[in-house]
């Protein structure tokens, strides 16, 4: 029987070890700082993330076992919760992949909450102390308030502290999972509260780990970022970011002074035509007015450069009017943009998106077999029907791509350190090239674990 002494909760953030480096440990889990926070004190919560955790730790002995789910983890969200379920265990699913296929993930799970965990998460859990727990835990109104999250679960395990500085984005880019069912609303959290977790953060590293950092919000960064430097947070930070946000000078100015060390920019491709295809945002502010993007895009890297601040971009291949020597001119555009890290990866149209829908409804998605096949959606393979391009091209290519033109070496990781010119923020990019990247060298380490010591090695 279960009583307010012996309730029990486990947290699994399932292993996305197929898509990155095997300890991915940069980031913790964010939502389970959330859920711990909202938890009342009689439950006992355990979290077990298994992209750094020892499988055999955790066992069987919960009432609840909560999954946060992704397209990359799916499958092995399913299998987990099938285990804990054939032990009797509810299971319920949160995340983006549950919510937009909802019918296949209550085959696996007893609940999924579609939106804010905010909103859904005690209701869910008053549901199961009276023993009648619904499938399925819809936010309706997305009038849910941000908390502070609690991060003592993570236990100093992760290299930076994850904060929220918003939730959802203002874009509408139609690749993005960001505006499935339920998931729509854009908010920003109160900067007091922003503020409160970054001091109170145990780590010097912070990973703002918002959709959209910047989402046209010149006031609210500007105080943001004139709060952390009035208060010496000194703390190292970096984010996601869309390329408006360079469209102010001041902002970049205080966002390196506050701590900025890494931008993330999603710029997708070389094309003017296919940014507002993609219905990019960016088509407002680049391109438009020299119809250069190779321009635009150069001042923003050097932009950042003089400011101390590290960019690092993310391309597409791919889209429906790529050949092969459209592809082969993007990789070399972005080259030559001297990007201190950058990615390459095929469209993939993620579940519950504009773009999923349309290539359903022009019957362009290739013959897959769900739910095994969504391992074939980690960006590196190919499941749409082109007219030019053939599958074997493009998956040889984006992997050849990364590990040549993109290739991440030593003496480019150097001189991104004199770009930033501190140790900390130099150790910062290193560890996120170490998870995100997959590079590591033994010298960096060394000389990383002189300066750090054993943190750096987390
Ligand atoms: S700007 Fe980024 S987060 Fe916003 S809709 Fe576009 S891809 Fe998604």
């Amino acid at each position: 029987m279960v009583t307010n002494e012996n309730r029990r909760i486990l947290l699994i953030n399932p292993s996305i070890r197929s898509f990155f480096n095997k300890n991915f440990n940069i980031l913790p889990p964010l939502v389970f700082g959330i859920i711990s926070a909202l938890t009342p004190k009689y439950w006992k919560i355990t979290m077990w993330d298994e992209n750094i955790d020892n499988d055999s730790e955790f066992g069987f002995d919960y009432d609840i076992v909560a999954i946060t789910t992704n397209t990359v983890n799916i499958l092995r969200s399913y299998e987990l919760a099938d285990i804990y379920r054939a032990k009797n265990i509810k299971v319920i699913f949160g995340g983006w992949h549950s919510a937009s296929m909802l019918d296949e993930a209550l085959s696996h799970a007893d609940s999924v909450i579609i939106g804010s965990v905010e909103s859904e998460w005690l209701k869910f859990l008053n549901d199961f102390e009276n023993n009648e727990i619904k499938k399925v835990y819809k936010e309706i109104s997305q009038k849910y308030e941000f908390i502070k999250a609690d991060n003592s679960i993570f236990k100093s395990k992760y290299f930076s502290t994850a904060v929220e500085t918003s939730r959802g984005c203002k874009n509408h880019c139609k690749f993005c999972g960001i505006h499935i069912n339920g998931h729509q609303a854009y908010k920003r959290k109160p900067i007091s509260l922003v503020i409160t977790e970054i001091t109170e953060a145990d780590s010097d590293f912070i990973f703002f780990l918002d959709n959209n950092f910047f989402g046209g919000d010149y006031d609210y960064l500007e105080q943001l970022f004139n709060e952390m430097i009035s208060l010496k947070l000194k703390k190292k930070w970096i984010t996601a970011v869309s390329v408006n946000f360079f469209n102010s000078q001041k902002l970049i100015k205080l966002a390196a002074k506050s701590g900025a060390c890494l931008l993330f920019v999603g710029f997708e491709t070389d094309s003017f035509k296919t940014l507002k295809y993609l219905g990019k945002e960016n088509v407002k502010s680049i391109g438009s007015k020299n119809n250069n993007i190779f321009e635009d895009y150069r001042k923003i890297v050097k932009s950042c450069h003089k400011n101390g601040i590290l960019i690092s971009g993310n391309i597409i291949i791919g889209f429906e009017n790529d050949t092969e020597e459209i592809i082969l001119n993007r990789m070399f555009f972005f080259k030559n943009l001297k990007l201190d890290s950058c990615k390459s990866v095929i469209l993939t149209p993620l579940p519950g998106t504009a773009f999923f829908n349309e290539i359903i409804n022009q019957k362009k998605l290739s013959e897959l077999i769900f739910p095994n096949d969504w391992n074939k959606f980690l960006y590196i393979k190919n499941v749409i029907k082109h007219k030019n391009l053939s599958s074997e091209f493009l998956e040889k290519n984006v992997i050849y791509c990364n590990q040549t033109y993109f290739k991440q070496s030593l003496m480019k990781t150097v001189r991104s350190f004199f770009i930033l010119k501190s140790i900390k923020s130099s150790a910062f990019f290193y560890y996120y090239l170490k998870n995100f990247a997959n590079y590591e060298s033994n010298l960096l380490n060394k000389l990383f674990y002189f300066f750090l010591g054993n943190n750096f090695f987390k």
